[in-house]
C-alpha cells in the first residue's frame, strides 16, 4: 500500500466510526435518551485484539492481527460478523459492532452487537493457509466467543466454509460430552454442519423485501424499476436475484475489480457463473461493458443497492445521485455528510440496520435450530424470516410517518428505546 492510500484509508475509517456516534447523538437528542444510558452506548463493552502466528505453505511463519469488538449485550449474547479485509482496524470493528447492537434490537432479537475479523487480503493466501489462519484465530479468541456469549457469522470475504472451520475448531477444544452443545458458536454454517436452509440468501432477500414493501406503500411495483448494485458478493447477488425475478431491471454493477453496464439488463445468473470461478471477480464478463467507476453512482436509475463496504456515498458523489431510493445492503455505506445531501434532495434511504437485517434474522433461526436440535425446511425458514422483516419494516415506516423523521432516525429511535427500556428495568449492577 502506498502513502496516499494509507492516508485516504485512515480518513475513511475515522469517519465510519464518527458516523455511528453521530447517528447515536442525533437519536439521543430526538428521544431525550437517559444520559447515563447514552454514556454506556457510546462506548464498547470490550475490544479484543489478538496476534497469532500461522505457518504458511512455504514453511515461513506469518503473524496476523485479529479483532473482536463486543459493543453491548443488554438484550442477549453478542452477535455479529467476521470480516477478512486489509482495511479492517479497531475503529471499523467498533463502528460495525455498534450497528449490530441497533440492528438486533430493531429486529426484536434476543442479541447484542459485536463485530470482528482479521486484517488481511484473502486473495494473497491459499485455501490451506486460510483454513490454518481461521482455525488459529478461533483458538486465539478462545472462550471470548461462545454459543451463549458471542456468536460470529459471515461478513465480507468470509463464508460458510469459514464458519465450518470456526465451529469445528471451537468444538474440538471442548470435552467430548460438550462438543455438540457448542455447534451454535457460529451461524452461517454449511447445511451439513448445522447450517440453516436459506441463511445464504437471507440478507439479499431482506433487501429485496424492503424495496418491495417500500414501493407497495407508494402504490408502485418493482417490475420495470431500473437498479444498480455495488458489490456482487453474497448480499449483492441474492438481492439482484430476487429483484430480477420480480421484473426489476439490473443494469449496472461494480465490485472491487470492475464496473460494468448493459442498458438492456445484465443476467444475474450468468454474472454469477462468470465470477464464481474467478474468486468472485466480475471483471471480463462478456454480457456487459466496462464503464468509468467514477460515474457509477450517478447513473440514471430508480434505486441503488450499495452492497460492498462502508462510506461509499459521501459528499464526493451524493449530489450527483439521480436515484430516489437507496437500499443499504452494506453496513454504513452512506456517511453522515452524504446523507444530508441525499435527504435534502428528497432521496429515501432504507437504512442498513433495517434493510440488511435479514442476515441476522436468519442467523437467529439457525441458532435456535441448533439449540433445539431441530432441522427446518427452506419454506418454513423463508416464512419466518419474512414475518420478522415485515414487522421491523412496518415499525420503521410508521415511526417515520408519526414523527416526521427520515427512515434511519426512525429505525434508531425504535432500536435505542428498546435498549433504554432494558437498562431501566434491570438497573446498573451493583
Ligand atoms: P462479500 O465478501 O460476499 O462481497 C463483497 C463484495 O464487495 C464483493 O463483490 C467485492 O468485490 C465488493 N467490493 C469490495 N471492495 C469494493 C470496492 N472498494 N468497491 C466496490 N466493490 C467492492 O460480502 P457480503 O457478505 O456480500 O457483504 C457485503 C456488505 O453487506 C458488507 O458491508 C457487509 O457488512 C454487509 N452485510 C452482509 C451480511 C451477510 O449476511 N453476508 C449481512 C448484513 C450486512
Amino acid at each position: 500500500m502506498n502513502d496516499t492510500a494509507t492516508i485516504a484509508d485512515v480518513q475513511i475509517k475515522k469517519s465510519m466510526y464518527d458516523n455511528v456516534l453521530e447517528q447515536l447523538s442525533r437519536t439521543a437528542e430526538a428521544i431525550d435518551l437517559n444520559p447515563n444510558i447514552r454514556k454506556i452506548l457510546a462506548l464498547t463493552n470490550s475490544e479484543i485484539i489478538v496476534y497469532f502466528p500461522v505457518k504458511m505453505d512455504n514453511g515461513e511463519v506469518e503473524v496476523f492481527k485479529g479483532y473482536r469488538v463486543q459493543h453491548n449485550n443488554i438484550l442477549g449474547p453478542y452477535k455479529g460478523g467476521l470480516r477478512f479485509h486489509p482495511s479492517l482496524d479497531i475503529n471499523d470493528a467498533k463502528a460495525l459492532a455498534m450497528w449490530m447492537t441497533w440492528k438486533t434490537s430493531l429486529a426484536g432479537l434476543p442479541y447484542g452487537g459485536a463485530k470482528g475479523g482479521i486484517q488481511l487480503n484473502p486473495r494473497n493466501y491459499s485455501v490451506d493457509e486460510l483454513e490454518r489462519i481461521t482455525r488459529r484465530f478461533t483458538y486465539a479468541l478462545g472462550d471470548n466467543i461462545g454459543p451463549e456469549l458471542d456468536i460470529p457469522a459471515p461478513d465480507v470475504n468470509t463464508n460458510e466454509q469459514t464458519m465450518a472451520w470456526i465451529a469445528d475448531t471451537y468444538m474440538s477444544t471442548k470435552s467430548p460430552l460438550e462438543r455438540s452443545n457448542n455447534k451454535h458458536v457460529v451461524t452461517g454454517k454449511p447445511l451439513g454442519t448445522g447450517g440453516l436452509a436459506g441463511r445464504d440468501r437471507a440478507t439479499g432477500f431482506g433487501v429485496y423485501l424492503s424495496l418491495k414493501m417500500f414501493y407497495q406503500h407508494r402504490g408502485e411495483e418493482l417490475s420495470g424499476k431500473r437498479f444498480i448494485v455495488q458489490g456482487f458478493g453474497n448480499v449483492g447477488y441474492w438481492a439482484a436475484h430476487f429483484l430480477v425475478n420480480e421484473g426489476a431491471v439490473f443494469y449496472a454493477v461494480q465490485d472491487a475489480h470492475a464496473t460494468l453496464i448493459n442498458e438492456n439488463g445484465i443476467s444475474v445468473e450468468d454474472l454469477l457463473d462468470h465470477s464464481k470461478p474467478r474468486l468472485n471477480s466480475i471483471k471480463g464478463f462478456d454480457g456487459a461493458e466496462e464503464m468509468d467507476p467514477e460515474n457509477f453512482f450517478s447513473l440514471d436509475c430508480d434505486f441503488i443497492i450499495p452492497a460492498a463496504l462502508g462510506n461509499q456515498i459521501t459528499t464526493g458523489n451524493a449530489a450527483a445521485i439521480k436515484a430516489k431510493v437507496i437500499a443499504e445492503g452494506a453496513n454504513g455505506p452512506t456517511d453522515s455528510e452524504g446523507e444530508k445531501i441525499l435527504l435534502e434532495n428528497g432521496v429515501t434511504i432504507i437504512p442498513d440496520i433495517l434493510c440488511n437485517s435479514g442476515g441476522v434474522i436468519g442467523s437467529y433461526f439457525e441458532w435456535l435450530q441448533n439449540r433445539n436440535g431441530e432441522i427446518w425446511s427452506l419454506d418454513e425458514v423463508m416464512v419466518k424470516i419474512e414475518k420478522k422483516i415485515r414487522e421491523a419494516f412496518e415499525n420503521v415506516r410508521l415511526t417515520a410517518e408519526d414523527k416526521g423523521v427520515d427512515w434511519r432516525t426512525a429505525a434508531y429511535i425504535i432500536a435505542i428505546k428498546r435498549i433504554e427500556m432494558a437498562y431501566e428495568q434491570r438497573g446498573i449492577f451493583p
